[in-house]
């Protein structure tokens, strides 16, 4: 499986998808303008240092692609 990385600058957040992910295949983002898309990572703990090394200060795994294995890691 592939991740991606959505930056959101409205709320200086970011947020990691799978890469077959409802939001990702249709680039959705609050404020399409301000959002950027960070990838592709192989790994979803790449992905997630990818998320941190933008500098944001909320990282965070989507609900609906990432909410069973954010659940097996017990986040
Ligand atoms: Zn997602």
């Amino acid at each position: 499986m592939t991740y991606y990385v959505n930056e959101d600058r409205p709320t200086n957040s970011t947020r990691v998808h799978r890469a077959d992910c409802y939001y990702y295949v249709h680039r959705v983002s609050k404020i399409p303008k301000d959002g950027r898309w960070h990838g592709p990572f192989e790994t979803l703990e790449t992905a997630l240092e990818g998320a941190r090394q933008t500098g944001r200060k909320h990282v965070s795994r989507c609900k609906i692609c990432l909410g069973q294995e954010a659940a097996n890691e017990g986040v």
